[in-house]
């Protein structure tokens, strides 16, 4: 996939312009949109070639919409002009983890919660996409393909836009990857701190530092 390294400072903002309410925010854009869409465009393409004649896209809410969205109409697109049109299939689901207290041995555990509809029948026998914008841990990815493989599809295959480089990197997770990016923070293309900057076409670092916005 392609790497992001460590040292990377970003393209200076004033190159790119963005919403003015976030103007005390943005220090450099991480990833523009264009690159994002040329990414995007490449997996497609990979799970065009993978996948036969059906696929339901599982959308991982709410930080994968937009890579889910733009993934869908390329997979679309390529379709059309290949001849090997894809039938999609495209549902949601919603996800929360929790930490639940173990009284006995008085250790956490993270547990994972569906919001909506956690049943998941409609994907027995079908070829299925997971679409998740961002796998840090892995622990949600992990927690998901467990209840998704008990609905017993046909083959389960994971696209990532991000993943992070961490010790013990969840990257054997994923089949399709977009960027691999440094242990930080990042923000936009439906990405959120505090349900903000999900409107935001690029990613960039969210900054600890500048949080005028979350205090408000
Ligand atoms: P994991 O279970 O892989 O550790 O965490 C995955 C989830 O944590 C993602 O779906 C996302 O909601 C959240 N997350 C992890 N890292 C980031 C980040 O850098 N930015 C944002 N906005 N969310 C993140």
């Amino acid at each position: 996939c392609c790497i992001i390294k460590d040292e990377w400072p970003g393209h200076s903002v004033d190159l790119f312009t963005y919403p003015e309410h976030y103007h005390d925010d943005i220090e450099s854009v991480y990833i523009p949109h264009g690159v994002i869409m040329d990414r995007i465009e490449c997996l497609a393409s990979s799970i065009q070639q993978d996948f036969e004649d059906h696929l339901v896209v599982l959308c991982v809410l709410k930080g994968g919409y937009k890579f889910c969205s733009d993934l869908v109409d390329f997979i679309k697109v390529l379709g059309r002009n290949s001849g090997k049109y894809l039938e999609t299939r495209v549902e949601f689901i919603r996800l929360k983890s929790y930490l639940v207290r173990n009284f006995i041995n008085d250790r956490s555990t993270e547990e994972l919660h569906i919001i909506g509809s956690p049943d998941l029948s409609f994907l027995r026998g079908k070829s299925v996409l997971i679409v998740e914008a961002m796998i840090d841990t892995g622990k949600t990815m992990t927690a998901l393909l467990k209840h998704v493989v008990t609905f017993e599809p046909k083959m389960v295959k994971v696209a990532g836009l991000l993943v992070k480089r961490i010790p013990n990197m969840a990257e054997t997770l994923l089949d399709y990857v977009g960027f691999e990016i440094p242990n930080l923070f990042v923000v936009g293309y439906a990405l959120d701190y505090n349900e903000y900057f999900r409107d935001l076409n690029v990613i960039w670092v969210y900054s600890q530092v500048h949080h005028k916005i979350i205090s408000h």
